[in-house]
């Protein structure tokens, strides 16, 4: 957006943040230096998206994100989950993004300089922001497929990060991403230490084969997506399920997509030297792509966003 077009727009033009004690512009939203968030990655945080002026799945995402941040001990966050869903829908409509994509974040806290190690003494934190809807891939990829390799390097094994509790710790993920880039492909994908699939830069990632659909069932986070799969399989009656997938599986694969809530569902035309589905995307890859989107009309998964 043109530095004018944000003049014209106002200050929530490009969206707005929390910052711990008010919603302010995003460009304002700042944290302390010194949060453990921060200095430590001692935080944990989910994504939610807004799609024509509704969120999707909004409970399960709080619902996840209060698994995270109990599952860090987060236990004196400041507000409960109700006011914190109540500070992502006012975030919204302040806004008046009618696409969005909404990141919140429980965090450690300031130490007490004389005692840092006093967990209990922490007062953790909570921070939000929102903008324009993110595609991790961008729409007009969707039909053609993207390129992706298998990374050499290894995910961060869950007994050292739990993948299930949405995290900071995206050292493994983004060398992955610049070994991609440096290989001429779009993304990368990341296996465990016993050579299994676990996930991909910011997603799920899912094969078909011999007619089913398979997702790694360990080692990567329970995407909200992912359920979404399941569920849209399940009526299209797709055979699905979770369960360990070998890098040559993937290669292997009929088709491969990926699943984010910053951009849905998204093909994949050739991981490694393997050119799948005719190098485009698959045609059930692209069925569950369309039972995605149609899914935002349906009225079970939104939560509309009053912007009066
Ligand atoms: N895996 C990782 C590492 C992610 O960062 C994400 C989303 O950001 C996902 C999977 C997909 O999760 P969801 O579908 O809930 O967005």
């Amino acid at each position: 957006m043109s530095e004018e077009k944000i003049k014209d727009a106002g200050i929530y033009a490009l969206g707005a943040a929390y910052n711990g004690t008010k919603i302010v512009s995003v460009l304002e939203g700042t944290i302390p230096i010194i949060d453990m968030g921060f200095l430590h990655s001692d935080v944990c945080y989910d994504v939610v998206s807004v799609w024509q002026g509704s969120f999707f799945r909004l409970d399960d995402h709080m619902n996840r994100f209060e698994k995270s941040y109990q599952g860090l001990g987060l236990t004196s966050l400041p507000k409960t989950k109700q006011e914190m869903r109540q500070i992502l829908i006012d975030m919204v409509a302040i806004s008046q993004l009618r696409n969005s994509y909404v990141f919140m974040c429980a965090t450690r806290g300031i130490p007490d300089i004389e005692d840092p190690k006093n967990f209990e003494k922490y007062q953790n934190q909570f921070y939000a922001f929102n903008c324009d809807f993110v595609w991790v891939v961008e729409p007009e990829l969707h039909s053609t497929g993207v390129d992706a390799i298998i990374s050499s390097v290894p995910r961060i094994p869950k007994e050292c990060v739990d993948p299930t509790i949405k995290n900071h710790h995206w050292g493994d993920l983004v060398r992955a991403d610049i070994e991609a880039h440096k290989k001429g492909a779009f993304t990368a994908f990341l296996l465990d230490s016993n050579g299994y699939l676990t996930e991909g830069v910011g997603f799920n990632v899912w094969i078909y084969r011999n007619g089913e659909l398979k997702t790694p069932d360990d080692g990567c986070l329970l995407g909200i997506t992912r359920q979404t799969v399941f569920e849209l399989a399940k009526e299209m009656n797709i055979p699905a399920r979770a369960c360990k997938i070998t890098a040559d599986e993937v290669r292997g694969a009929d088709e491969v997509f990926m699943s984010t809530t910053a951009g849905g569902i998204m093909p994949v035309r050739k991981v490694d030297d393997a050119v799948l589905s005719d190098g485009k995307a698959g045609p059930v890859s692209m069925k569950i792509h369309k039972a995605f989107w149609d899914a935002h009309s349906r009225p079970e998964y939104l939560t509309p966003v009053n912007y009066d």
